[in-house]
C-alpha cells in the first residue's frame, strides 16, 4: 500500500512543507479542518502511535509544541487542537502515524462537544481498575521512588522489566498486538 505521508517525505508527492528535520516533516492539511490545519509526521513509517518508537514520540510532539506556539503568533488565533488519530475506528484515513494542529478561533464554526454518558458509580471504578491493572508501573524515570532509581541504571530496569513483562503476559501482549494489527489503516 502506498503511503501518501511517505510520498510527502521521499518529495513524490507535493506538499506545503511548513518544517523539516532528520526526524520529523510538518505541512499544511490539503483537506483542512481551519485554515492553518498542519499535519506533524514522523519520518519513519509507522501506521498508528504503538509502533512509533519512544524517540520519535518524543520528538514529533516536541515539534508539535513549537509549530503550535508559532501559528498562534503568527496566525493570532486563540486556540490549538492537537488531535491523534489512533486507528481508523478513531477516524484515521492515512496509514501514518501524526500529529493534527488545528488553530482555533471564537466562532470557526468547528464542534468538538460531546454528550457527556452518564456511568453509575460501580462502573466507574470497574473502569478505573481495569486501566490501572494494564498500565501498571510508571513508564518515565522521573516517577520512579528514589531509592529504586539509585539501585539500577534505568537501561537495566528498562530490560528486566521487558523481561518480566514477556513472561508474566505473553498471550496477553499477543492478543495485544493481534488487536493493534486490526486498529492498522
Ligand atoms: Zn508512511
Amino acid at each position: 500500500m502506498t503511503c501518501e505521508y511517505c510520498e510527502i517525505i521521499q518529495g513524490e508527492k507535493e506538499a506545503a512543507k511548513i518544517y523539516e528535520d532528520d526526524k520529523v516533516i510538518a505541512f499544511l492539511s490539503d483537506q483542512p479542518a481551519t485554515i492553518g490545519h498542519i499535519i506533524v509526521a514522523p519520518k519513519k513509517h509507522a501506521p498508528i502511535i504503538e509502533a512509533v518508537s519512544d524517540e520519535d514520540i518524543d520528538h514529533v510532539f516536541k515539534v508539535a509544541n513549537k509549530i503550535s506556539v508559532a501559528v498562534f503568533e503568527s496566525l493570532k488565533i486563540e486556540g490549538t487542537n492537537l488531535i491523534v488519530h489512533n486507528g481508523v475506528e478513531a477516524g484515521q484515513e492515512m496509514p501514518h502515524f501524526s500529529v493534527n494542529i488545528i488553530p482555533r478561533k471564537t466562532g470557526d464554526g468547528l464542534m468538538f462537544e460531546w454528550q457527556p454518558k452518564q456511568l453509575k458509580e460501580e462502573e466507574m471504578a470497574t473502569i478505573e481498575l481495569q486501566l490501572k491493572e494494564e498500565i501498571g508501573k510508571p513508564v518515565v524515570a522521573a516517577e520512579i521512588p528514589k531509592e529504586e532509581a539509585i539501585e539500577e541504571e534505568p537501561e537495566a530496569k528498562e530490560e528486566g522489566a521487558e523481561k518480566k513483562k514477556e513472561i508474566k503476559e505473553g498471550e496477553k501482549e499477543e492478543s495485544y498486538l493481534i488487536k493493534q494489527l486490526r486498529r492498522m489503516p
